[in-house]
């Protein structure tokens, strides 16, 4: 007997057919003897139509009252789901966050877990029932309701695995697992039975957007044994997350991510002068920008280049705090660039193994693709390239690695 924490994504709870169907396999997990722990979303789209909603009174909604509306929707199908359970003659039971005691900060919108209570659901599991949660939500310690951040039921489930210890959190959505890469670009990529949890951060971090980010955060902290698989079929063991531990021997390569949500920026003929990246990074740390990517040229002349790179929506933003840090520092000029794309190789086998970046730029070059910056980890390359050559570049990359083929050693 097993304690399984199962998380089904919107689109697996998307209409009441669905909602039988999940219930149906939480039933077949109980009648092989296990304890089970379903946390729900919100039904497909649902989120999004309350933020319509909400948008319609208040362009920027007070985001306390926005949690209080965006719960509602895991409170939907948290009740539906148990309702399906007990027609199938099974004892259930559903449980908000707030019920649970899911403790949060105060940070509405965004929230952070803090602790769980489990004693309720342990007795409700030792008396038999399946216990239903609600993704997504929580309480601060002042009894406000709160939200974890788009994608956050994928936190609670994983968090909730944690305090529970369960044996297994199975993440279940409209993809059978974790792919070499979007399979829509090529069409040759193949599912990984595993990938590392940190090649699953990389993964998320990068843009593959399986596993909110935080959830994959969670898992790593607390060793939980995670595994990605489609709620749509019943046969298939999806993908398991591993701890690099555990396994032997690691392919080179497991995946390529790619990006088109940055824009780049560059301060050009940048006096070359102690403390210059600090005047010209600090204002927009002080705007609120997220910077990812950061390129500072030699410098000669007295003066060098500095270029990095923002998510897209701040690029104009970032712009208007550069045209004044220009005039400040003295640079002679910035120009921008909203039309890139960030194309990255993720390997733990990168770690013990040389000449993969050669490989890597040998097989843009072969394809006329320029490469505009590079920044590496111990397990990633990326590099920002045309937003036109994205496709091609992913492409290029996954046969020049193999991907399609199963266990290019390290
Ligand atoms: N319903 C929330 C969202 O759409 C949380 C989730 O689905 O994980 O972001
Ligand atoms: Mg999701």
């Amino acid at each position: 007997m097993a304690l399984i924490v199962q998380k089904y994504g919107g689109t697996s709870v998307g209409s009441i057919e669905r909602i039988r169907n999940v219930a149906e396999r939480v039933a077949k997990f109980k009648a092989l003897g296990h304890q089970v722990v379903v946390v729900v979303s919100a039904m497909a789209g649902e989120t999004n139509r309350l933020i319509e909603l909400a948008k319609q009174i208040q362009k920027e909604p007070d985001p306390r009252e926005l949690d209080v509306l965006l719960s509602t929707g895991e409170q939907v199908t948290i009740a539906l789901l148990a309702m399906a359970l007990k027609d199938l003659g099974l004892k259930a039971k559903s449980y908000t966050g707030g019920q649970v005691r899911i403790l949060t900060d105060d940070a509405h919108t965004k929230a952070r877990i803090l602790s769980i209570d489990e004693d309720n659901i342990r007795r409700d599991l030792a008396s038999g029932h399946v216990v239903v949660v609600a993704g997504f939500q929580g309480v601060d310690a002042a009894g406000n309701i709160t939200t974890l951040g788009r994608g956050g039921s994928d936190t609670t489930g994983v968090a909730l695995a944690a305090a529970l210890k369960a044996d297994e959190c199975q993440i279940y959505t409209d993809v059978d697992g974790v792919y070499t890469t979007d399979p829509r670009i090529v069409p040759e990529a193949r599912r990984l039975k595993t990938i590392t949890f940190e090649e699953m951060l990389e993964m998320a971090s990068l843009g593959s957007k399986v596993l909110q980010i935080r959830s994959v955060e969670f898992a790593g902290k607390y060793k939980v044994r995670l595994r990605v698989l489609s709620s749509f079929e019943d046969e298939g063991e999806g993908t398991l997350i591993t701890f690099e531990e555990d396994t032997m021997e690691r392919p080179l390569i497991s995946g390529i991510a790619f990006n088109r949500e940055e824009a780049k920026l560059t301060v050009l003929g940048v006096p070359d002068r102690p403390g210059i990246a600090a005047h010209i990074l600090g204002p927009i740390a002080e705007a609120n920008i997220d910077v990812d990517m950061i390129v500072q040229n030699v410098g000669h002349d007295g003066t060098t280049d500095f270029s990095f790179t923002v998510h897209r929506n701040e690029f104009k933003k970032a712009m208007a705090v550069l045209e004044k840090v220009k005039d400040e520092i003295g640079a002679r000029a910035v120009i921008g660039d909203d039309k890139i794309a960030k194309v990255s190789l993720v390997g733990v086998g990168m770690r013990t193994h040389a000449g993969i970046a050669s490989k890597m730029f040998k097989a843009l070059s072969d394809e006329n693709i320029n490469i505009q910056m590079i920044s590496t980890s111990e397990i990633k390359i990326s590099v920002v390239v045309d937003d036109k050559y994205m496709e091609l570049a992913v492409r290029a990359l996954h046969q020049a690695f193999e991907l399609d083929k199963e266990g290019v050693a390290a």
